[in-house]
């Protein structure tokens, strides 16, 4: 027995205590809330979470841009090419089937139709459009200052014009959009207004400070086929790259042991920050297990079985050695954030070539979001219903493809989803201010729509890696990114 409690340790033990913290997180959570306690408080309580999400997120910069660089300087331009179509085209398609099974859900359990609107309803009718939002993904694309694309992205975004809030309303709670100003990582805030909530908004084109991680990426993979290309020349700046991606894979072995305990304080301060009360009303609740079903159909059925036709391989082994990713992505609901241990899982325990995983992960944790596409659809559609708003043929045809794209614009940060929901509504002629009626509940969701997300992304790696298996032998002698992986 005592062989194999130390065998099962030393295979499962950071998993099992990051499961446990998960646990243990929610029952702390739980139980401090009814003591009261102040935000100062909070605030310490919340700390040690608060710096597992700042190692995360400060590994993120140096691995996006020497994975890319490094992984895409060691292959051909065919090699590239053909890895690089065939992986935003499985990207593309999967986040699709992602609506496609959100959409058919949502309107056959019809969440939204039964006794009348909860939430808050809020007026002033933004004027946030679809073009607003491809501007920014775009603007994003092409930063004009690589310095500030690593604290800053361009974001036009709605904000509540507080002054135009009528005196005599009935008091309430308003839910201001996420600010990333915020030390809370832009967690959408209640304001608590007495009297309120009549919230007109503004459209404010700007920038938030969130990394522009898109633009990043672009960049990085240019400077990586354009390094390749250079032969001799490059390598240079190649092998710098390679060992800043050998120092992240080291910093993030050693941290791994911190998560456990951090995870503990992350979700309990999440518990603590939660609006009071949650009240599940029942539409809601049937909204709620309605995307929570949507990924779950896609996420255990779909992807696997997409996985399994590709591959031949069993997909249910192959998430085994994800699953401390998984756990890291329900505990900071941020893809980004996880990356560096998504990154680590495929290599060590999936076994994913490597040139592969530095492409296809950074790529992913980017624009390939299947959870949060699925959510926006039924989101979308919800809001619909409880407006008893009947949507045509065209209208659905309209969410598929907006929630696509919404979801590939959406930064992998907590709720983003909830931000560039705004596109999906306004392209139907929706109320983007009944977005008021779900957020409640939306950061719960946020967890599980990140575990799709990452898990998406990993899938697709281990695909692209079997498919691509042929472009990726080595040939001749070994190039540096060859001697080092051996
Ligand atoms: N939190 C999600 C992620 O990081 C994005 C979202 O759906 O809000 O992948």
């Amino acid at each position: 027995i005592r062989d194999w409690v130390k065998d099962y340790c030393r295979k499962n033990g950071l998993l099992t205590l990051s499961v446990l913290a998960v646990i243990t997180g929610c029952v702390v959570g739980f139980m401090l809330r009814s003591l009261n306690l102040s935000t100062q408080a909070k605030i310490y309580f919340s700390f040690p979470g608060e710096l597992l999400m700042r190692m995360l997120k400060m590994l993120i910069l140096p691995l996006i841009t020497s994975s890319l660089m490094s992984g895409l300087s060691a292959m051909d331009t065919k090699a590239s090419g053909r890895l690089g179509l065939l992986t935003i085209t499985y990207y593309l398609w999967t986040t699709f089937i992602a609506v496609i099974v959100g959409i058919i859900l949502v309107l056959l359990v019809h969440p939204g139709t039964g006794t009348e609107k909860e939430g808050h309803k809020a007026s002033g009718g933004p004027v946030m459009t679809s073009a607003d939002a491809l501007l920014d993904l775009i603007r994003n694309m092409i930063p004009s200052n690589l310095i500030e694309a690593t604290f800053q992205q361009y974001k036009t975004d709605l904000v509540p014009n507080v002054k135009s809030i009528p005196l005599e309303s009935q008091a309430n709670y308003v839910y201001i959009m996420p600010d990333h100003d915020n030390p809370k990582m832009g967690h959408p805030v209640f304001l608590e207004l007495t009297p309120a909530p009549e919230i007109h908004y503004k459209v404010v084109p700007g920038k938030s400070s969130q990394m522009n991680v898109l633009g990043i990426v672009i960049f990085s993979a240019t400077m990586g086929l354009l390094l390749g290309r250079m032969g001799e020349r490059g390598s240079p700046l190649v092998n710098v790259c390679l060992c800043i991606n050998e120092c992240v894979m080291k910093i993030i072995n050693a941290a791994m042991w911190y998560f456990p305990f951090g995870i503990v304080f992350l979700v309990a301060g999440k518990i603590l920050d939660m609006h009071d009360p949650v009240i599940l009303a029942e539409k809601l609740g049937m909204y709620f297990i309605t995307v929570l079903a949507g990924l779950f159909v896609h996420g255990v059925i779909l992807l696997p079985m997409f996985f399994f036709i590709f591959t031949k391989k069993n997909p249910f082994s192959y998430i085994r050695g994800l699953l401390q990713a998984l756990v890291i992505a329900l505990a900071t609901s941020s893809s980004s954030a996880t990356l560096p241990i998504t990154m680590k899982c495929l290599l060590e325990n999936c076994h994913v070539d490597r040139k592969i995983a530095r492409f296809v992960l950074p790529v992913g944790a980017t624009i390939n979001m299947d959870g949060t596409a699925l959510y926006e659809a039924v989101a979308a559609i919800f809001i619909a219903q409880v407006n008893e708003y009947e949507l045509d043929f065209g209208q659905l045809v309209t969410i598929s493809i907006t929630a696509t794209a919404a979801s590939i614009g959406a930064a992998g940060i907590p709720q983003a989803g909830l931000v560039t929901m705004v596109i999906v509504l306004t392209s139907v002629g929706l109320p983007p201010d009944d977005i008021t009626l779900i957020v409640a509940i939306d950061w719960i969701l946020d967890r599980f729509r990140t575990m799709i997300n990452v898990l998406g992304d990993a899938l697709a790696a281990g695909i692209m890696a079997h498919l691509c298996r042929k472009d990726f032998q080595p040939k001749g002698p070994p190039n540096n990114d060859q001697r080092r992986d051996t």
